[in-house]
């Protein structure tokens, strides 16, 4: 199917507007501009946190009894069901991913929505016993206006994630939507607006990342920041946040190490690289982008690997091949500059680590060989620095504190792995290694029911589960003198 270039539009209260300047949105697969995306200024900055204000000072969303906010969280969940088609086909235009995974994506977004719908009127306070002479008791109260910014490597379901959770909350959410693929998530935005969500609760700007996502950072009525992206892009947005000492939930980079015991099931652990590192050609925060692998099924290892990387099929999303482009003409040549110091600095490059041929791919596009680079060292820059490419590195390890060592040897710290049918082994490695989650014999094990974060550099606060609403609630305490 072929997209004329269609000008797009910017959510602000229940209304698409239009901005004298406008962003051009490529097609990663061919390289060709697809659409025109209005880019946000700085008055619809304000005009969008005005009417959010308005809505948190009106409450209604949280002056109505929860059960209803509940529905129209499910209400949301049914409209993004309506749109999945013709949304995911969007997405795949601008974002590069395969059709399938576009899908799933919308699909994902919706169960956020009946996930924390589930949740919006199971938010309960305490009551603290101060004998006879008080009554005392906690609420739970919305933040008030969540600024949530949003990367381009899943739109809407990183999108989703957090505004599902806000609103069941009773928040109003404020998104920057990321530069490079804004379009297909303004379908969420239709989404809410057909399920009656009040205007002013919602917004989603797309504008540039260092002026419009700045000013909204440093707004004044902004009560809570959520980002997700890069750690140089998190650290500038906390330094900004401590100007009003604003609450943040940081989700930021990983480098992430699956380690590989000789006792590892070797079919299990190719069905994980499969997802692990080439699924969204490797532009997964969490992708499994390190092996640790024990020295005595290295070499084995490696070449099955290898070979495995050797048949994925690369080609344009709506085929759903196994490798897609990566997002963007800069993304391209940072990952492939990636690939180039790794071998520079004496990694031994396996299959990849440039663009395909004509006769794999559109050589306009963006696309990467799905790549392996082996003998990688805690010295080489590949070995600790975040690529978001299809590039898997692995390093030998000869015993478990070895193993240990290597895996936790970086500032990041999102997610780890471990393979190995030993269940003590495997136990410990959970006690080990230093990440917000850690996979036993499956990469990307569990969903959206379970606590997504990280430690160090990977960021902090959780974000899925049924813990991450209460990322978007504080405790109001309150004691009552009744003698
Ligand atoms: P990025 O940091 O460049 O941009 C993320 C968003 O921040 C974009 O919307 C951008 O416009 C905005 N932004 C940029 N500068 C800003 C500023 N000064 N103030 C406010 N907003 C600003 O990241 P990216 O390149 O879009 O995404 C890739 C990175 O995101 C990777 O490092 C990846 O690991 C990380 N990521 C993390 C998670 C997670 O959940 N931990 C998920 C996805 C991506």
């Amino acid at each position: 199917m072929t997209h004329a270039v269609q000008h797009w539009k910017n959510y602000i209260a229940g209304e698409w507007h239009d901005a004298a300047e406008s962003l051009n949105i490529h097609n990663p697969a061919t390289g060709e501009v697809v659409a025109t995306m209005a880019c946000a200024d700085f008055a619809q900055v304000d005009q969008a946190m005005q009417a959010a204000r308005a809505c948190v000072s009106s409450r209604a969303l949280i002056s109505q009894r929860p059960a209803q906010r509940a529905e129209l969280m499910h209400r949301i969940a049914r409209e993004i069901h309506a749109i999945v088609d013709e949304a995911a086909e969007v997405l795949v235009m601008e974002n590069g991913k395969s059709l399938n995974d576009a899908r799933a994506e919308f699909l994902e977004a919706a169960r956020y929505f009946e996930y924390y719908g589930g949740m919006a009127d199971k938010i309960e306070g305490k009551s603290i016993p101060l004998g006879d002479d008080y009554v005392d008791y906690t609420v739970y109260e919305p933040m008030g206006i969540s600024v949530q910014i949003v990367p381009w490597n899943f739109p809407p379901s990183i999108a989703a994630r957090s505004l599902a959770p806000a609103l069941a909350a009773g928040n109003a959410v404020v998104i920057k939507s990321p530069e490079v693929s804004p379009l297909a998530m303004t379908y969420l935005a239709t989404s809410c607006q057909r399920a009656g969500l009040p205007n002013g609760a919602l917004s989603m700007l797309c504008g540039v990342g260092a002026e419009i996502g700045d000013a909204l950072v440093r707004h004044p009525d902004t009560n809570q920041i959520v980002f997700t992206g890069s750690v140089p892009t998190g650290q500038s947005i906390l330094r900004a946040a401590a100007e009003r000492a604003t609450p943040c939930v940081m989700e930021l980079g990983g480098k992430s190490a699956a380690v590989v015991f000789e006792d590892a099931d070797l079919e299990q652990l190719m069905s994980s690289v499969k997802w692990g590192i080439f699924f969204n050609a490797g532009q997964v925060c969490s992708a499994m982008s390190r092996m640790l692998v024990h020295r005595s099924i290295y070499e084995e290892v490696v070449d099955k690997v290898t070979c495995f990387a050797k048949t994925l099929r690369i080609g344009h999303g709506s085929d759903n091949p196994d490798i897609t482009p990566v997002v963007s003409k800069l993304q391209h040549q940072n990952v492939l500059a990636m690939c180039e110091k790794a071998s520079a600095q004496g990694a031994r490059l396996m299959t990849g680590g440039q663009q395909p041929s004509n006769d794999q791919a559109n050589t306009n596009g963006y696309f990467i060989q799905p790549t392996v680079f082996a003998d990688v060292t805690p010295s080489m820059d590949i070995f600790g620095t975040e690529v978001f490419g299809p590039v898997l590195a692995i390093t030998p390890f000869d015993n478990e504190q070895d193993a240990w060592q290597l895996a936790n040897a970086t500032d990041y710290g999102l997610v780890a792995g471990v393979f190995t049918k030993d269940l003590a082994r495997s136990l410990k490695a959970t006690q080990q290694l230093r990440a917000g989650q850690i996979f036993v014999n499956e990469w990307y094990a569990g969903g959206i029911e379970t606590p997504f974060g990280g430690i160090g550099l990977s960021g902090f606060g959780r974000e899925k589960g049924q813990e991450a609403i209460y990322s978007y609630v504080q405790t109001k305490n309150v004691a009552i003198r009744i003698t």
